[in-house]
C-alpha cells in the first residue's frame, strides 16, 4: 500500500530537485529530502515545461500586434481560465494576477466596505492587512465548535463586510470547515475571504460548492516559481474600488484631468503582468486538477501520519495543535523537541543529514504566543515526499535525542 501511494504520486506529479544532492558536514553528499514544502514547493515537471514553451513568445501582453505579444496576451488570459476551473469559480469571480498571496490580500483589503473579522491564528499576511480597515480579532477557542461560537458572536455583535480565516494553517496544518463559515458569514451579512495560500496545494476547492466569495494564494507554494499569486473573487467590491495600482493597463481612457479606470480584473493589474509567472502557475493549477483529490489526500495522510506517529513515539517530542476537532489536516507538522533549540535542530538535519524543515515563529506570532513559544519546527510534505523520507527525518531526530543537545 504504501509503496502504490508514493509511486501513484511520484507518476502523477514529478518536482524538481528529486534528486538534488546536498554536501554534508561529515563529509560527501546526500539526496535532499525537502520538508520545507509549506514555504515554497519545487516546480512541477508540466510548469518547467510550460515556461519553456513559452520562453520565445516572451513579450508585453495586450497592446501588441506582434505574434510574439498576440501568444503571450492568449497565454496569459488562459491562465485565468486555468484559475478558475482549478477553483471551480462562479460565473461572477474573476482572477486577478498579483504577486503572492500577501499581494493579494492587500489588495483585497484595500476593496473591502467596512469591517474584517480575523482569527488569532492567521498567518501575518491575513492578519495585518485588515488593521487599516477595522480588523477586529477573535480569539480562537480550543475547538473549531468553540471557535465557530465567536465568530458567530462577533460577527452577530456588530456588522462586518468580511470574515478573514486560513483554509489550512500555516503551523499547524489544520483545516476549518469553510463550507460551514461561508454559511455563517452569509447569515450574518458578511462574506468570506479564504486565505488558501496552504490549502490551495493540498486539497480541492470549489467556490461554488463551499460559498466562499475569495480566494487567495500564490504560485510557489504551488508548485510554481516566486513572483505570481491570485486573488479571486466577487466583481463587485473590485470594480468598485480604486485601483490597487494605478497606471498603464488599468486604465479605458485618461484625460488630463483624470482617469476612466477599466473595470476588474484589469484594474488592479497595472503595469507590465508577470505573464510567465501567471503562465506557471496555471500550469501548476492544471497539473493539479489532473490528479485525484482523493489520490492527493490518501497519499499526504498517509505520510502525514506516519511522520506525525513516528515523531510522537520518540521523548520529548511536543507535536502543536491549535484545536482538538479540526476536520482535516493537511501535511503540516510542527513540533518542538525539550531541551533543544529549534534552530539548532533544523541546523542539524541539515548540516549532518540533507534534511530540510523549518524552525521560528512561522510569521504567526500570536498563535506561536498563544501556544507559549518562542519558536518550533516544522516539517510540511508535499508531492516529491516519500515513506522513506518520513523514516528518514524520524530516524535523525531520534538519533539526535538519543545523542543529547
Ligand atoms: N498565508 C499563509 C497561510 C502562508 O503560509 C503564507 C506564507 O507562508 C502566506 C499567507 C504568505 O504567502 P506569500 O509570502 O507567498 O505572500
Amino acid at each position: 500500500m504504501t509503496v502504490v501511494v508514493d509511486r501513484n504520486c511520484a507518476a502523477l506529479a514529478r518536482v524538481s530537485g528529486d534528486d538534488l544532492q546536498v554536501p554534508l558536514v561529515q563529509g560527501g553528499t546526500t539526496t535532499y529530502a525537502n520538508f520545507d514544502y509549506a514555504a515554497s514547493a519545487p516546480a512541477l515537471a508540466q510548469v518547467t515545461d510550460r515556461v519553456q514553451q513559452l520562453l520565445p513568445f516572451y513579450a508585453s501582453v495586450h497592446r501588441g500586434a506582434g505574434y510574439a505579444s498576440r501568444i503571450s496576451t492568449e497565454c496569459y488570459e488562459a491562465a485565468r481560465g486555468s484559475v478558475s476551473r482549478f477553483l471551480d469559480a462562479a460565473d461572477d469571480q474573476v482572477v486577478v494576477f498579483t504577486r503572492n498571496t500577501t499581494d493579494s490580500l492587500n489588495l483585497l483589503a484595500s476593496c473591502v466596505p467596512g469591517d474584517t473579522v480575523v482569527l488569532d491564528i492567521e498567518h501575518h499576511a491575513n492578519f495585518l492587512p485588515w488593521t487599516r480597515h477595522g480588523r477586529r480579532v477573535v480569539q480562537a477557542g480550543a475547538t473549531v465548535e468553540e471557535t465557530i461560537g465567536r465568530l458567530v458572536a462577533e460577527l452577530c455583535s456588530k456588522p462586518a463586510a468580511l470574515l478573514a480565516v486560513t483554509g489550512a494553517s500555516n503551523v499547524t496544518g489544520e483545516v476549518l470547515p469553510l463550507e460551514r463559515l461561508a454559511t455563517i458569514a452569509h447569515q450574518c451579512g458578511a462574506r468570506i475571504l479564504v486565505d488558501a495560500a496552504q490549502l490551495a496545494p493540498h486539497r480541492r476547492i470549489s467556490l461554488r460548492d463551499t460559498g466562499i466569495d475569495y480566494v487567495a494564494f500564490s504560485g510557489h507554494k504551488l508548485y510554481a516559481p516566486f513572483g505570481a499569486g491570485v486573488l479571486v473573487g466577487r466583481r463587485d467590491w473590485l470594480d468598485n474600488a480604486e485601483p490597487y495600482l494605478a497606471g498603464g493597463g488599468a486604465v479605458r481612457e485618461v484625460t488630463t484631468s483624470g482617469a476612466e479606470w477599466a473595470p476588474a480584473p484589469q484594474r488592479h493589474e497595472g503595469g507590465s503582468p508577470n505573464v510567465l509567472g501567471a503562465a506557471a502557475l496555471a500550469a501548476a493549477c492544471d497539473a493539479l486538477c489532473e490528479i485525484d483529490a482523493d489520490t492527493l489526500a490518501t497519499h499526504e495522510h498517509h505520510l502525514a501520519d506516519r511522520l506525525r506517529a513516528g515523531l510522537a513515539a520518540i521523548p520529548g517530542v511536543r507535536l502543536l495543535r491549535i484545536w482538538t476537532d479540526a476536520p482535516d489536516t493537511v501535511g503540516i507538522v510542527a513540533f518542538t523537541l525539550d531541551g533543544f533549540v529549534p534552530g539548532h535542530v533544523a541546523a542539524y538535519l541539515s548540516a549532518e543529514h540533507g534534511i530540510g524543515v523549518r524552525d521560528g515563529r512561522f510569521c504567526a506570532h500570536p498563535l506561536l504566543a498563544r501556544l507559549e513559544l518562542d519558536g518550533a519546527l516544522r516539517a510540511s510534505i508535499g508531492l516529491g515526499t516519500t515513506s522513506a523520507d518520513i523514516d528518514r527525518l524520524v530516524q535523525a531526530v531520534a538519533t539526535l535525542v538519543h545523542t543529547g543537545p
